[in-house]
């Protein structure tokens, strides 16, 4: 049964129960006084109950309806159809429900608003997410190093150069004192001091030497470094010191390059000076008149074309170096055959060997020797490799010029040994740098210093070969060449 005729039923049994317990009721009918007091009892109790339940029990079930319509008129203006809906009960609903749409109505609207608000901030979220991510990926990716600090000298922020240079973990460091990880005092001290100064005009520069532990092939090893240290105060909305932003930039290479400048400088300097001043020797000589027959002017002659054909041969190779390291050298893409490049090379310093009595031998294989680069430059290689074991071998000696080709590494192979001087153990990792000689063999033949670095520079900066040397002191030596024989790589140097 529903709530309203439940609660009739109840009223019709509280005014029954009521109305019997009266004995004044009951005396005031007087057709009841021939009957007994429990008789008079009952009539007056079923007359009430009933009465009271005849009047109540249409109010109940009214009561019901209209409860009825106002839950499913509530559940109606819930519902996210949006459309006011007329109230179908007793006109005593209907400011309830009215007072009830209104403020479903405000509901509704604050709700609407702190939805766009909240899609708002989620987007503004993930803009500012994917901006820090930027960032930080930028900060990462840099080959500085950044550390900010804050005003507690505190490590708010530290990119991975950072880590590597201070020897620190920046995801430990993060919000931990400075001094905690960073075991250079002069740094951490430059930091406290700068934040100290509060001044937010100034960007500072010092040098500052740093030794970075440097891992390579599963070992470390401390190697000092100079870095230019930019450091500034960072000012917050009250004009206070926020914190110190510190940028540590490697000078080492710098240094080293501005060192292989000036060294390139003094020794061509110091090559070309020796051929010229001989030149400018025998000049003299000749404007003086010392040079008196015509046997003594033509020697004079010979040693300054010499002389000239050796400056001329320095500036070239001092040109073709600088300009393949300056990458702008292009290399003429052909089919080159190894073995006319020999045949070539053998030709044009078979003389130089028949004077020294070297007996020249090739051994070249059967298969195709082939490969894509540049004809010109790649004959260079195997002049300057021939003409070296021509020079670094006594009379009577021999030289053996093989080339072979590499299925394996699809390279071809090719040496050039002799039965020569040999290289001291301590010259071999400097002699394929720029204008290096060893010292004891200046005097065996004259050079430049600059054959083996070109070669170097033609086979691996130009044909991404290899070119490499074994040798023992005495007993002779063997050059050896890879050249790959597809060219890999752009036309350009690199
Ligand atoms: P250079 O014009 O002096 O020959 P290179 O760059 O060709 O210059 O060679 C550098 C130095 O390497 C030479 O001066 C010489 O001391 C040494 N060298 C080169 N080839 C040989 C070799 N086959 N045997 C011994 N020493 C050699």
């Amino acid at each position: 049964m529903r709530a309203g005729k439940t609660a009739s039923l109840i009223l019709a049994m509280i005014v029954t129960a009521v109305g019997a317990a009266l004995p004044p009721l009951a005396a005031a009918l007087p057709w009841t006084a021939s009957l007994g007091p429990s008789t008079r009892f009952a009539l007056v109790a079923g007359v009430l109950g009933l009465v009271t339940l005849a009047l109540l029990m249409p109010v109940g079930a009214s009561l019901d309806r209209t409860v009825d319509r106002l839950r499913s008129y509530l559940e109606s203006t819930g519902s996210s159809d949006g459309k006011p809906r007329r109230f179908y009960g007793p006109k005593w609903g209907r400011p309830l429900t009215r007072a009830f749409t209104s403020a479903v109505d405000q509901f509704r609207q604050r709700e609407q608003m702190l939805t766009n608000e909240l899609r708002q901030v989620e987007i503004r979220c993930s803009v500012s997410e994917a901006e820090q991510r930027q960032t930080e990926a930028v900060l990462h990716a840099l080959r500085d190093a950044v550390l900010v600090t804050n005003a507690f000298g505190d490590i708010v922020v530290a990119n991975e150069a950072a880590g590597q240079i201070l020897d620190f973990d920046p995801a430990q460091a993060i919000h931990r004192p400075l001094e905690e990880f960073v075991r250079d005092k002069r740094f951490c001290q430059l930091v406290s001091d700068t934040a100290e100064t509060a001044n937010f005009a100034e960007r500072r520069h010092i040098e500052h030497e740093i030794s970075v532990t440097v891992k390579e092939g599963g070992k470390s090893r401390i190697e000092p470094r100079v870095f230019d240290v930019t450091i500034a105060c960072i000012e917050d909305h009250k004009h206070e010191v926020a914190g110190v932003v510190t940028i540590l930039h490697d000078l080492t290479r710098v240094r080293e390059i501005s060192q292989l400048k000036s060294d390139f400088v003094s020794k061509a300097s110091h090559e070309l000076r020796t051929p010229l001043a001989s030149i400018r020797a025998y000049v003299e000589m000749l404007v003086d008149g010392e040079a008196d027959d015509e046997d003594a002017r033509r020697e004079f002659y010979l040693i300054m074309q010499n002389e000239t054909d050796r400056l001329g041969r320095l500036i070239d190779n001092m040109l073709n170096i600088s300009r393949i390291e300056a990458g702008i050298v292009q290399i003429e893409r052909e089919n080159v055959d190894f073995k006319s490049l020999i045949d070539r090379a053998v030709n044009t310093l078979e003389p130089q060997a028949r004077e020294k009595k070297i007996s020249l031998l090739t051994k070249l294989s059967e298969v195709d020797l082939t490969v894509e680069g540049d004809g010109d430059m790649l004959h260079q290689v195997v002049l300057n490799l021939v003409s070296n074991a021509i020079k670094y071998t006594p009379d009577g000696g021999r030289i053996t010029i093989s080339a072979d080709s590499d299925n394996l590494t699809r390279c071809i192979v090719f040496s050039v040994s002799d039965t020569g001087l040999g290289i001291p153990p301590d010259a071999m990792d400097r002699l394929f740098e720029k204008f290096y000689r060893i010292e004891n063999y200046k005097r065996v033949a004259k050079g430049t210093g600059l054959g083996l670095s070109l070669c170097k520079h033609i086979v691996e900066t130009l044909h991404h070969g290899q070119i490499g040397v074994e040798s023992e002191l005495g007993l002779g030596s063997r050059f050896w060449v890879l050249i790959p024989m597809r060219y890999a790589g752009s036309q350009a140097a690199a």
